[in-house]
């Protein structure tokens, strides 16, 4: 199993996307509902938000360039990419937003429109459900060698020096080990990329 596709992921869907506004399209395709059209622009979500120093713009900066409709930006923005679905901010924002599901609906659309191989967060993310899918958990020493390998050789030493500290300390395992009955979330996880071929 390859750890690492850089298909790009097309449905039916698409299509819906044309003559239509951005953040309508984002709107309806987010499950529940998503209120966006609700953000007041206060700025909470980037406040608490790990990953916020490393992305090209906050979520509140993608929220107004998607009134904006500046799709090209929006898809190209690392932002998505670096969310690490802590829900920090959808659970701090005002207005409650569903911030997290949105960046899930960007990185899909993003994926669609081949818009993600400019940025390197794609591979970290693939990485990430490859060793899932291969092991029914992450393994974080792989993940970490791996990216930094490819995508950060200047990162190495401090990252060698990190992971070494986490591996003695017994906070990482420098081998991926499998959960139990693996098959089980092999067929979730088959079943859900049917379903995701039909959307
Ligand atoms: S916290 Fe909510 S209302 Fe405030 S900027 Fe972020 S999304 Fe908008
Ligand atoms: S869910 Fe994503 S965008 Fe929101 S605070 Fe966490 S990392 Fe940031």
């Amino acid at each position: 199993m390859a750890v690492t596709t850089h298909e790009t992921r097309k449905g039916p869907w698409i299509d819906q996307l044309k003559g239509r506004a951005l953040i309508e399209w984002v709107e309806d395709r987010t499950p529940g509902d998503s209120r966006l059209e609700m953000c007041i622009q206060c700025g909470t979500c980037g406040g608490s938000c790990p990953s916020g120093q490393d992305m090209d713009h906050t979520p509140r900066q993608l929220f107004a360039m998607l009134r904006a409709e500046l799709e090209e930006e929006v898809l190209d923005s690392n932002t998505p990419w670096l969310c690490v679905s802590c829900y920090l901010c959808t659970v701090r924002c005002p207005q409650d937003v569903k911030i997290t599901d949105i960046m899930y609906t960007l990185k899909t659309l993003a994926v669609a429109k081949g818009k993600s191989h400019a940025n390197t967060a794609r591979d970290f993310s693939e990485t990430f459900t490859g060793y899932v899918e291969r092991y029914g958990r992450s393994f974080e020493f792989g993940l970490a060698t791996r990216h930094s390998l490819a995508h950060m050789p200047t990162s190495i030493p401090g990252v060698v020096e990190l992971g070494m500290g986490l591996l003695t300390k017994g906070r990482m395992d420098m081998t991926p080990h499998k959960i139990e009955k693996i098959d089980q979330l092999r067929k979730i996880m088959a079943r859900a990329k049917e379903l995701e071929a039909t959307l």
